[in-house]
């Protein structure tokens, strides 16, 4: 099913919605946004503590959703949780509850099959797209709240949504990732072909989506 947003025309509508719904989530450039998760430790794992922690995180990607119509995964040190958790939304879901996003915790990454560009937004420096060179094939590791481990392998957008998030881990953001020129304040998408798509399918369905390379993304854009 496709998502689309609430009628979000602005951007400054969207930073207003978050600041006032969403007071847990970190913009760019808090601190805690460029420092690392730790592991959940083995101790960790089954605990009603931990359990209550990845609630936390599902919760907060649920409520996104609700306001904004977009949404597809959150780190947990986007809303100030220390230890390495990712969320993912549930495939081609509108709304959706927290039981059912799913959860990763201590993941790790290997990426195959080549690299392509995408142009990603964040929810955390919503304001801008950043052009980023993703593998195009993601295989996902992770640990369950209750300790078990799974194995997931991503394509595509998915594929670039994982290592997205997995970057957030690391404290690191789509920004620091970005080529070149390839940073761009959404107002000023229209001067570079093939952003404001991308931004837009962004907020409609998804984080990103492949760009075609564009030699002109490799200029700095004179601000
Ligand atoms: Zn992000």
């Amino acid at each position: 099913m496709l998502v689309m947003p609430i009628q979000l025309a602005t951007t400054a509508e969207i930073l207003a919605c978050q600041t006032e719904h969403l007071p847990e989530l970190l913009r760019s450039p808090h601190p805690d946004l460029q420092r690392a998760c730790r592991a959940v430790r083995e101790e960790e794992f089954g605990t009603a503590e931990l359990e209550d922690a990845g609630l936390a995180v599902a919760s907060f990607l649920a409520r996104y959703r609700d306001l904004t119509g977009a949404g597809g995964a959150v780190a947990a040190n986007q809303i100030g949780e220390r230890r390495a958790v990712i969320a993912f939304a549930p495939v081609g879901a509108g709304t959706f509850a927290p039981e059912e996003v799913t959860l990763m915790y201590n993941p790790f990454m290997r990426g195959s099959g080549g690299s392509e560009l995408f142009a990603e937004v964040c929810m955390s420096s919503v304001h801008i797209a950043a052009v980023v060179v993703r593998q195009k094939v993601l295989d996902m590791g992770f640990r369950r709240v209750d300790g078990e481990g799974e194995a997931v392998q991503f394509a595509g957008l998915d594929s670039a949504r994982g290592q997205h998030e997995m970057d957030h881990l690391d404290g690191v953001q789509c920004l620091q990732r970005a080529i070149p020129g390839g940073v761009h304040p959404i107002e000023r998408s229209d001067e570079v072909p093939g952003i404001k798509d991308a931004y837009m399918a962004a907020y409609g369905t998804t984080l990103g989506k492949p760009v075609p390379f564009d030699p002109a993304l490799l200029r700095p854009v004179t601000t």
